[in-house]
């Protein structure tokens, strides 16, 4: 069947998933194109890949880039044309020439355009969690009322896409109960710090916390898997993609990152979603779904892996887990509180201002001093991100 060719703008075409996307873009040359690139900084990685994937537009963060961007691509006689800022994000995000956006942009700086992404009826890819955690009910409204089509890029929300049936996505009243979902089973690998001495954990490294065991990721999300606040972030995730209570989310710590994550129905059945850890897999899926495309990633030897392991998490070691399933119940603008404490701490950890287990307390001291507010529009999340941003660093 001839495909007809979709065009996609990345939010985020220089990080870890933005360079997974354009690598199976490339594999599929029949069916993609890009429209557009964007990149904060890193100028001279957007070039390449401008040079590679010739996008109708590419989108830096400031004017000085942008020139230094220009200056290269008219170097190498490309017709791309250079944007910068935050309302260029939103424009490539929401413009009439592209069909596809992966949300790709890491932090809160991703949620305006996903934003502008979903209310423009896209199919969004969506990588970028923490815009889905600060403004839940404001995207799932905004992908409802648009008629965009969100997909999850995440690999357990991926996988959990995968296990749950067609019709249940096509609704946008979701009873978990009416398709007999019991619980879903959220695995997480633990990290790096599994089964590190607990004592030692206050004088753990940067580098320590971002050699992920099985995961090639960003710095922001490796440092939330050391502390599992990123397993917290992804209940958030969880609930608002599926419609499903935090009381039916269970998280299960699985070293070996094959089984990505499962839902459990009242048959007693349990449907997983297995392969090799690799975003390519989750990123080729929800591009081509309800198709199949190649991914580059290579099918699991189980008789190679041999042993599947699971265990309870140990939320003591890891009491990121607990704020974020806090966050969830208090509800309203609580988990965009937390997300914007936990990404004050960890930038302090990474330039080397506080120590890793500051990082838990210093977003439990910042989600006791701000009360929960309503979530009603875009800019009352922002003002309370805003906050909760200036009371972390006040407390750092
Ligand atoms: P990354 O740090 O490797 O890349 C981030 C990208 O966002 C870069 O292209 C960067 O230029 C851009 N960016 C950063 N700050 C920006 C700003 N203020 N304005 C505009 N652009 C900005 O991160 P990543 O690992 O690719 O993760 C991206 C998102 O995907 C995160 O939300 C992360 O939680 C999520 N995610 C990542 C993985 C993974 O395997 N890497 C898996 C699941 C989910
Ligand atoms: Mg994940």
């Amino acid at each position: 069947m001839q495909q007809k060719m979709q065009y996609i703008t990345i939010l985020g075409s220089t990080g870890s998933i933005g360079v997974s996307t354009l690598d199976v873009i490339a594999r599929h040359p029949d069916r993609y194109r890009v429209y557009a690139l964007t990149a904060q900084n890193r100028v001279e990685e957007l070039a390449a890949q401008c040079v590679q994937f010739q996008p109708s537009i590419a989108v830096v963060g400031n004017a000085e880039s942008a020139q230094k961007l220009q200056l290269i691509l008219r170097q190498q006689g490309l017709k791309t044309q250079v944007e910068h800022g935050a309302a260029a994000l939103c424009a490539v995000a929401s413009a009439a020439e592209c069909d596809c956006v992966m949300a790709a942009i890491v932090g809160a700086a991703g949620l305006a355009p996903t934003l502008a992404a979903a209310r423009a009826g896209k199919k969004v890819l969506l990588a970028n969690k923490e815009a889905l955690v600060m403004s839940g009910p404001l995207l799932m409204d905004a992908v409802a009322s648009s008629g965009a089509t969100l997909m999850p890029i995440d690999s357990e929300h991926n996988a959990i896409f995968q296990c749950i049936p067609a019709a249940y996505h096509d609704q946008h009243q979701r009873t978990p109960s009416q398709h007999g979902i019991e619980k879903i089973l959220l695995t997480a690998s633990g990290g790096p710090f599994l089964h590190r001495d607990i004592n030692t954990l206050d004088k753990v490294t940067c580098a320590e916390a971002i050699a992920h065991p099985k995961w090639v990721m960003g710095r922001k999300i490796s440092v939330d898997s050391a502390t599992m606040m990123n397993k917290g972030l992804e209940v958030i995730e969880a609930h608002w993609l599926f419609g499903v209570p935090a009381s039916q989310i269970e998280v299960v710590i699985h070293p070996q990152s094959v089984v990505h994550s499962m839902v459990s129905y009242v048959d007693g059945s349990v449907l997983a979603q297995l392969g090799n850890p690799d975003m390519r897999t989750p990123i080729a899926h929800a591009m081509a779904y309800p198709e199949r495309i190649a991914s580059g990633v290579a099918s699991i030897d189980l008789v190679k892996i041999a042993q599947l392991t699971f265990e309870a998490p140990d939320l003591v070691r890891f009491p990121c887990l607990k704020l974020a399933y806090d966050a969830l119940q208090a509800g309203g603008s609580a988990p965009a509180i937390m997300n914007a404490a936990n990404e004050i701490a960890v930038q302090a950890f990474l330039d080397g201002r506080i120590g890793f287990r500051v990082i838990d307390q210093l977003i439990a001291r910042v989600m006791a001093a701000l009360p929960s507010g309503p979530v009603t529009d875009i800019e009352s999340v922002f003002e309370q991100d805003q906050r909760a941003r200036d009371v972390a660093n006040s407390f750092i």
